[in-house]
């Protein structure tokens, strides 16, 4: 049933506008109540004409029967005076009065059809009985009701034993009086004919006055849409606003904050392509320039082209470093670069690494050394994982000062890992803290050119530590030292506990 409904919604996007939702909330609502009223009081008003007819009917004829019983009717029915009675109380309920005596003859009929007949009705019958008070029988589709009452005498009788009277009441005969509704129903007809044509009126004024109204309530999220396809076809980019209702408020500011982070990816994106442009253009001028020298002066002697080729080579190993750092980023750009899990010692991962650096950490006489505080084996992709140590401590050596310190710690409480890498170097300068993640961003250009910084190191140690769902800081002093602290849970795939 609901999937239907939300079939049809989709077949028919008419059905899912809110303007057509805001007509017949105000059509149902401002109808369906008068509607209702309307007919509920016609209703009453009908049964309550009725049972005033009734009760007249009934107290006329209860009137006429003590009438009867004074004068002997059912016995000497030629009375003139009763009969005139009966005749002028037919006339006035335009209907037909007949009364019959305890054996259901008929003694009198205004028509004057059916004297002397027996009417063996049910509501005759029953009315004769010692203590009925007679009937009523509404019949609305022949348009008439049917009053029966009892000709009933009451007679005291005195006891011979005692000074006491008893009550004794005889039923002589029954009154009937066959009364038109046609009258009241005309009326009813009339009244509901009316309240027909009023709820039309009143209907059409209520849908005109909702297409009215829920165009007035829909404009300002037109207006929105408007400005939103203005900006799709690039006619304006200023803001939008939604000035109208907080509702529309809200959606101006989502979507301004959507342009906003837009625009500024696209921005970033353009920066990028320009820095690795110029990034990858550095070392071919440098070999461009190299070359040159040397085919323009063909008298160049073997040790300069020993030289220059160095540098060549030197400026080639560059751009396939840039390169290769490129490429990781990409992969760890992706939003679901692919993560190979596994469950990796860490404490052998970072001896690994560092025993790999080893070498550039001797060249300058620095000193490493790694202190684990706890065994750690965590679920990490080993590949990015190792990329991101490499970064770090690759770092703290390369900014470190000559005869520095390296230290690398590792330590892991029941959540997470910890690993943090101090070095005694030059530090970071605090205004570009927040910023050495940035890629090619890097604090002293030329020093970090020097030295084959290339300034992507930390954009892929961050992206790398952000897919294992773990956090990054830096703590730095300049020419006191750095220190990267790198939390990592232990499971990625939720905690075990
Ligand atoms: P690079 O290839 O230049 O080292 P990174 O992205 O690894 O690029 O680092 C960005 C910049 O952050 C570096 O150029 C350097 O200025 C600064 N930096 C990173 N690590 C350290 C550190 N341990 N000590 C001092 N400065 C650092």
């Amino acid at each position: 049933m609901k999937k239907k409904l939300k079939k049809m919604l989709r077949r028919f996007p008419v059905l899912r506008s809110l303007r057509l939702r805001v007509v017949l909330i105000i059509v149902f609502t401002g109808i369906l109540p008068m509607v209702i009223t309307a007919h509920s009081l016609l209703g009453t008003y009908e049964k309550r004409v009725i049972s005033m007819r009734v009760s007249e009917v009934q107290t006329q004829l209860r009137a006429i029967s003590n009438h009867l019983i004074s004068n002997d009717f059912l016995s000497n029915p030629q009375n003139e005076v009763i009969n005139a009675e009966l005749e002028q109380l037919a006339s006035i309920f335009d209907g037909r009065i007949l009364l019959m005596n305890s054996d259901l003859k008929v003694v009198a009929d205004t028509y004057g059809m059916s004297v002397g007949k027996s009417i063996v009705a049910e509501n005759v019958v029953r009315c004769l009985t010692q203590d009925s008070e007679g009937s009523v029988d509404y019949n609305k589709e022949d348009s008439y009701i049917e009053v029966t009452i009892p000709v009933r005498e009451t007679m005291s009788l005195e006891e011979e034993s005692s000074a006491n009277t008893a009550v004794q009441e005889r039923v002589h005969g029954v009154l009937l009086a066959s009364v038109s509704t046609e009258s009241i129903e005309a009326l009813s007809d009339a009244l509901g004919r009316h309240t027909l044509l009023m709820e039309t009126l009143i209907g059409l004024i209520a849908f005109v006055a909702s297409l009215l109204i829920s165009g007035y309530l829909v404009r300002p999220f037109d207006q929105l849409i408007d400005t939103i396809i203005d900006i799709r076809n690039g006619f304006t980019s200023q803001p939008i606003r939604g000035i109208w209702y907080t509702e529309t408020e809200r959606i101006a500011e989502a979507f301004n904050k959507v342009v906003g982070r837009m625009r500024q990816l696209d921005e970033s994106r353009q920066e990028f392509v320009a820095n690795v442009s110029h990034e990858l253009k550095t070392p071919m001028t440098s070999m461009k320039v190299l070359a040159d020298s040397l085919l323009s002066d063909p008298s160049t002697p073997n040790e300069m082209y020993r030289e220059f080729l160095q540098d060549i080579d030197n400026e080639l190993d560059r751009e396939n470093k840039m390169i290769d750092e490129l490429l990781n980023l990409a992969k760890m750009d992706q939003k679901r670069a692919p993560m190979n899990v596994e469950l990796i010692d860490i404490n052998a991962l970072l001896e690994y690494v560092m025993k790999r650096v080893r070498p550039l950490a001797q060249a300058r006489s620095i000193n490493m050394t790694l202190v684990s505080e706890r065994q750690v084996m965590a679920e990490v992709d080993e590949t990015k994982l190792s990329m991101a140590f490499t970064n770090l401590i690759e770092n703290a050596i390369k900014y470190n000062i000559d005869h520095g310190t390296v230290r690398v710690t590792i330590n892991s409480d029941h959540k997470n890992f910890i690993l943090t890498v101090e070095d005694t170097g030059i530090g970071i300068p605090e205004e570009a803290q927040s910023r050495i993640y940035e890629r090619f961003y890097r604090v002293d250009k030329s020093r970090s050119r020097e030295i084959g910084g290339t300034g992507l190191g930390l954009s892929i140690t961050r992206s790398a530590v952000l897919l294992h769902k773990g956090t990054i800081e830096v703590w730095s002093e300049e020419n006191i030292g750095t220190r990267f602290t790198v939390t990592i849970p232990l499971y990625y795939h939720g905690s075990k506990t």
